[in-house]
């Protein structure tokens, strides 16, 4: 694989752009909005400052090149990797558009956080030559990359990105079933409603709620997995405890109100200045970078304790 083409340079694009390049690969990025390439072009040395401070050494042969269109972005690609908003119809258009534009050996995926891949691949001529491949935000530091096979997905194309992540230095992660969520999104989405109901309940205070589990189960959970962290606390004890603790957690079908409220107020985050928090631009530009700076520490710290 030599050429790869990434559709949609909004918040994972431009990351999954350079990381590649940095594996040697010639990348076409491209975006329906002139302001968001403008962004990607001006995200690029920043996202290689945090590479080099990963150590990750560039291959030769690798750049991002921008097209002026999809038809330039996909001529001559190898795979395509669709990174456009996270809505059916929004993916099966760009789909179609791409059919209409490669010939039958090229592969394309997507980033969906969880739309199922059988879904997604109903709207392409060549659905055996389609998968899921789930980068994790931000794409250029986290090494772990999901992917999912859907019902027409043939194998030779699963196992031409778990090589290619291979290939990268990343760690590919295979997903036998093709569930709404995967994996990654449906162990985050379960922490987050038994979080947010603890916060809405008055157990705790979000500040609290985060450092318990920022320095708690999340600095453990960087080591040790789930299901290794079962043999370290023993079965025995999760068996008692979760005679009773099962019964007490969140088991809420709708959207919590804490949440809602917040949406319907506008209050959507960092993008807006305040959600849970309030922030100043200022205050939301330290943050990001302070986070980069120590999640760059982190993976540098745990690589070396596997013997990289
Ligand atoms: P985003 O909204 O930040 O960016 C999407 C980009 O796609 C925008 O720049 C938009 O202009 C562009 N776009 C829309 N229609 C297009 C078209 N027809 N042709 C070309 N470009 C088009 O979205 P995002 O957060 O980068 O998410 C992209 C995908 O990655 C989604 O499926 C999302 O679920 C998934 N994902 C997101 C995250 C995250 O944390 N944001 C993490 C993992 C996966």
């Amino acid at each position: 694989m030599k050429h790869i083409a990434v559709i949609g340079l909004g918040t994972m694009g431009p990351g999954i752009a350079q990381r590649l390049a940095r594996g040697g690969l010639v990348v076409s990025a491209f975006d329906m909005e002139t302001a968001q390439i403008d962004k990607a072009k001006a995200a690029l040395p920043l996202i290689n400052d945090v590479l080099d401070k990963l150590g990750i050494a560039p291959k030769p042969g690798g750049e991002v090149r921008f097209a002026a269109s999809l038809a330039e972005a996909v001529k001559d690609a190898d795979l395509i990797i669709e990174n456009v908003p996270e809505r059916i119809e929004v993916k099966a258009e760009v789909y179609r558009a791409i059919d209409r534009l490669i010939g039958a050996e090229t592969l394309v995926v997507s980033d969906t956080s969880g739309i199922p891949i059988s879904k997604l691949q109903e709207h392409l001529s060549n659905p055996e030559r389609f998968c899921g491949m789930h980068w994790s935000n931000p794409p250029h530091i986290i090494p772990m990359i999901e992917v999912i096979s859907g019902a027409k997905t043939a194998p030779e194309t699963a196992k031409a990105i778990v090589d290619l992540i291979e290939s990268l230095g990343l760690l590919p992660v295979v997903i036998n079933k093709d569930v709404a969520g995967f994996v990654e999104n449906r162990i985050l989405y379960a922490l987050l409603r038994e979080a947010i109901d603890l916060v809405e309940e008055g157990v705790i205070a979000p500040e609290a709620l985060d450092t318990c589990v920022s320095w708690g189960i999340g600095y453990k959970l960087s080591v040790i997995g789930p299901m290794a962290l079962l043999d370290v606390a023993g079965l025995d004890i999760y068996h008692s405890v979760a005679s009773f603790l099962n019964q007490e957690l969140s088991t809420r079908a709708d959207i919590a109100p804490f949440i809602t409220k917040r949406v319907q107020e506008k209050r959507l985050g960092l993008k807006t200045g305040s959600g849970v928090y309030a922030y100043t631009p200022e205050r939301g530009k330290e943050l990001a970078a302070e986070r980069a700076r120590k999640l760059v520490a982190v993976r540098r710290a745990l690589e070396e304790k596997d013997g990289k």
